[in-house]
């Protein structure tokens, strides 16, 4: 397992001196720390999180953004038992995110298992660049996901505003 914090002070749910520096200087966060703690709990009884990698976590409003890597994330979405597992343990939801810094494959990520048909840097009115996600399909009152929570994690963890269209619109 590859944590933001060594895997013993998680297993232990202390951290060592170099840790509590990297805390306290803001390398990462209490969200890093508890999510760490999470992990290392659950991987002593399940060996496929015990192989997992987790660069970080953060939160935004109750939202938890888990950076994990790309195997690990194929894992979690073919198998719904370890997602409800995961996110049993957070108080909000959990997002799972590819260790990439394109900001396309983040949008694609949270959107997950629904379709990105296209993302394009636009010019607001009053000269604000935007990037607009153009999403599959057609927005019902059963769109699974909650896009304004969308747009608040990529303005946060990206610094990007970003506008939601749907393929289909809503008349
Ligand atoms: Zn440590």
């Amino acid at each position: 397992m590859k944590l933001p914090i060594c895997n013993f002070d998680a297993k232990n749910t202390v951290l060592c001196p170099k840790c509590e520096s990297n805390v306290e200087s803001g390398i990462i966060t209490k969200a890093d720390v508890d999510a760490s703690i999470i992990l290392a709990r659950l991987a002593k009884s399940n060996q496929i999180i015990d192989q997992f990698s987790l660069y970080s976590c953060k939160e935004f409003n109750g939202n938890f953004v888990l950076t994990l890597a790309k195997n690990d994330i194929m894992i979690i979405r073919q198998s719904r038992v370890l997602y409800r597992l995961l996110q049993e343990q957070f108080h909000g939801k959990i997002w799972l995110v590819e260790d990439d810094k394109n900001d396309k494959k983040f949008i694609e990520d949270l959107f997950f298992p629904t379709k990105i048909l296209s993302i394009n840097s636009v010019w607001a009115p009053g000269g604000v660049q935007k990037t607009k996600a153009v999403v599959s399909g057609k927005w019902t009152p059963r769109f699974p996901i909650d896009t304004n929570k969308i747009i608040q994690i990529v303005k946060n963890a990206r610094n990007l505003d970003i506008e939601i269209e749907f393929e289909e619109k809503r008349r």
